[in-house]
């Protein structure tokens, strides 16, 4: 079985990590512990060069989380991590004091800009990085090419350090990570922009696994930030539209609330409301060009599930806290069997 899952960083690692594990347990014994073929197809619109080396966030906590390797408690980075090397730098003032990066985790993005420089691609690059952990999910950049997340927020906000590009329309513009991570979305976003988006091209294999997928599945990430720009490269939205694949979302927003984090931010910036109807209306059914056959919500949203029907979408309600592996491994194989009840295509 051929399943392929779009994702962001920490909602798509937990999500990839239930579904490797009830994949596990149903169909064991293959390469990673299991023979089904899991691609994730991950968000890079977080990426970006820091102190001379390109870190992607998103990638790094899957290949983490998979790998065995995060740390549990703080949510994001390395176990057992130090900060030696980010004391450092931010001696000598260079890159973001709030912005840390561990010695561990370095060791990752010197090895993947050392790759680049060398002239691989980003997939390349990941596919060399992730051939060391025993991942038993393939990992696919979205797009080989640079697209970052850039938000636009108004110019008035108070704030003395002033960060941001001025363009001299009222407004100021800075990289995603800074407004999420320093700013922690406290500054009204007006909106988001993609840079690189226009002239980025899926990355090798990123439409075949869609297209040639039994199962594509959506993990509960950020709408906005993370699936929305990965459906934003070209020809992503067009390959989930034309697939024979079933299509399954799982709600990120659980009773009007983005579980962990700060999404609701990002949802209100683009008018949807921060509710897992509004998320699934959002994306759409795909007989009416969206991305959507079914819809996973939780429990205490089963009451949303009509106007979610009523477009389209099928909708399974089931408790949707990823807060251990087995609950995150029911979650995927109700996700499963949402496909496996809808009709067949035709
Ligand atoms: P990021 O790139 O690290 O921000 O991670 P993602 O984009 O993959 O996912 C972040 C989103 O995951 C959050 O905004 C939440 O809405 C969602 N999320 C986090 N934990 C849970 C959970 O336990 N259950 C569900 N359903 N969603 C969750
Ligand atoms: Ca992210």
């Amino acid at each position: 079985m051929k399943i392929t899952v779009l994702a962001g960083g920490v909602g798509g690692a937990k999500f990839l990590r239930g579904l490797r594990e009830h994949l596990r347990e149903t169909l064991p014994d293959g390469v990673g512990g299991t023979t089904a073929e899991v691609t994730a197809v991950v968000n890079t619109g977080d990426d970006l060069w820091l102190t001379g080396l390109r870190v992607c966030p998103d990638l790094d906590s899957i290949m983490y989380t998979l790998g065995g390797a995060n740390d549990e408690t703080r949510g994001w980075g390395r176990l057992g991590e130090s900060e030696r090397v980010s004391a450092e730098l931010t001696a000598y003032g260079v890159g973001w004091p709030w912005f840390t990066l561990g010695d561990l985790d370095l060791g990752t993005h010197i090895t993947r800009s050392h790759l680049l420089r060398e002239g691989l691609t980003l997939s390349e690059a990941t596919a060399q990085l992730t051939a060391r952990w025993n991942l038993g999910v393939r990992l696919l950049p979205m797009s080989d090419q640079p697209v970052e997340t850039h938000v636009v927020v108004a110019d008035e906000t108070g704030d003395g350090a002033g960060a941001g590009t001025r363009d001299g329309t009222g407004t100021r513009t800075m990289h995603f990570e800074e407004w999420w991570v320093h700013y922690r979305a406290s500054l009204p976003a007006l909106r988001f922009e993609q840079h690189g988006i226009e002239s980025a091209v899926a990355a090798p294999g990123v439409l075949e696994a869609i297209t040639g997928a039994d199962v594509v599945l959506v993990a509960p990430s950020n709408p906005v930030v993370s699936i929305d720009t990965i459906l934003a490269v070209p020809g992503i939205r067009a390959a989930l539209q034309a697939t024979q694949a079933p299509v399954v979302g799982v709600s990120p927003i659980i009773s009007g609330a983005a579980v962990r984090g700060m999404a609701h931010a990002c949802l209100s910036a683009i008018g949807v409301e921060t509710a897992a109807d509004a998320v699934a209306l959002h994306y759409g059914a795909r007989r009416s060009g969206g991305v959507l056959d079914a819809w996973l919500v939780d429990d205490t949203d089963a009451a949303l599930a009509a106007g979610v029907e009523a477009a389209g979408v099928s909708v399974t309600a089931t408790p949707l806290w990823m807060n251990s592996v087995a609950h995150t491994a029911a979650i995927a194989a109700t996700a499963l069997a949402a496909a496996r009840a809808l009709p067949p295509r035709g």
